[in-house]
């Protein structure tokens, strides 16, 4: 069964409420159980979650890698590779931080 925060959102698994919110401290009557439907979304919407943040994590690095090579200034060529290469990442992460906001605001993470 899962169990949501009512002040932050936490959510978490269990029999019961945890006595505690691990997140924000609030005292476990703020806990509500969520529906079979409600939990089903955040199941399995969870690799999917996972999937986008792995994504966000790797175009993250094509930046700090085209950053990279562009400190080195090798060539026209070169710069102009890593430019397109680090503009098409941020795009990515761009669609992966829009995605994931859609996924919270419909209860889906
Ligand atoms: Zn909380």
């Amino acid at each position: 069964m899962l169990w949501k925060c009512s002040v932050c959102g936490y959510i978490t698994e269990g029999d019961s409420a945890p006595s505690v919110c691990p997140k924000c401290g609030a005292p476990a009557e703020k806990f509500t159980a969520l529906s079979d439907e409600a939990s089903e979304k955040i199941y399995k919407a969870d690799r999917t979650n996972d999937i986008h943040h792995e994504i966000a994590a790797l175009a993250a690095k094509i930046n700090t890698l085209c950053k990279e090579g562009l400190e080195i200034n090798l060539d026209p060529g070169c710069n102009s590779a890593f430019n397109a290469s680090n503009k098409r990442a941020w795009e990515i992460k761009q669609l992966v931080k829009a995605e994931i906001a859609s996924h919270v605001a419909k209860e889906k993470y």
